[in-house]
């Protein structure tokens, strides 16, 4: 994997997603290897292979923090803050400093339990969050999809830890693939250390995307037996896949009383 330095782009930019102005991605690329990352689709750079930096993320960054009120921004949308490099490159734990210092909170989206490292700063903020993302209930079938993350019971017992720690906490199962995610077992797993499941199934616009073309050999690979049926449920135009899961969640949640926000 090859570090580099970004040239000069914004680190805070608008973000689309409901509840939030701006959003930080303190790296460009991500080591974890997600073969169905959407960012993929969209990327300009070799995405797992070539991690850029910020040369001087500080200075920049509180630049850029000192023209808009203090808010809650979210990392990251197109990035893990927590990959590898973070151990020796800290540009989250910098961003984070940053935003206690000038009364800013982050709502973060992780797969990894480097957060932890983190809680000190979270705890002082207001309002801080952090969602951990699984999507696999074994994890020989993780390492397949996701080459290098962390096992499903560690973030679980990360997000635990948060949670204890007096953070909010919330967790995506992201994304739900057919036949193979068995969302009700990790719904069970996640239920005691968050108050909200968030649930997506895998999206994919083109059978020509990046990450669709990454998917079908890694069932070509592994799951031969499985590929018809999978790709039938992710292209299907009737949806009857997600329809009978979501009713199965939605039953689930009734029964049990279950904060789920079911996307599917
Ligand atoms: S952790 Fe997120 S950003 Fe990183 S490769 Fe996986 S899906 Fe993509």
């Amino acid at each position: 994997m090859k570090v580099s330095i970004c040239s000069y782009r914004p680190i805070l930019v608008p973000c689309s997603l409901d509840n939030f102005d701006y959003q930080v991605d303190p790296y460009v690329g991500c080591e974890h290897s997600c073969h169905y990352c959407y960012a993929l689709n969209q990327a300009e750079t070799d995405w797992a292979k070539e991690i850029f930096v910020y040369n001087d993320l500080t200075s920049q960054l509180r630049g850029e923090l000192g023209k808009i009120s203090p808010q809650k921004i979210y990392m990251s949308y197109y990035t893990d803050p927590y990959q590898t490099l973070e151990t020796e490159q800290c540009q989250t734990r910098k961003v984070l400093k940053l935003f206690l210092e000038n009364g800013f909170s982050a709502s973060i989206l992780t797969k990894s339990d480097l957060v932890l490292r983190d809680m000190d700063l979270l705890k002082e903020m207001d309002n801080a969050s952090v969602s951990v993302s699984v999507a696999f209930n074994d994890n020989h079938i993780r390492q397949q999809f996701e080459a290098k993350t962390i096992d499903t019971e560690d973030r679980i017992a990360a997000l635990s830890k948060l949670r204890e720690a007096g953070i909010k906490t919330s967790a995506l199962i992201c994304p739900v693939i057919p036949f193979i995610t068995d969302v009700v077992p990790l719904v069970d797993m996640l239920e005691p250390h968050t108050d909200v499941i968030w649930i997506y199934g895998l999206s994919i616009n083109e059978r020509s995307d990046k990450n669709w073309q990454n998917i079908q050999d890694i069932l070509n690979n592994h799951f031969p037996k499985l590929k018809e049926q999978i790709e039938s449920a992710v292209f299907s135009a009737d949806h009857s896949y997600w329809i009978q899961l979501r009713q199965e969640l939605e039953r689930l949640q009734k029964d049990r009383q279950l904060n789920l926000n079911i996307h599917l």
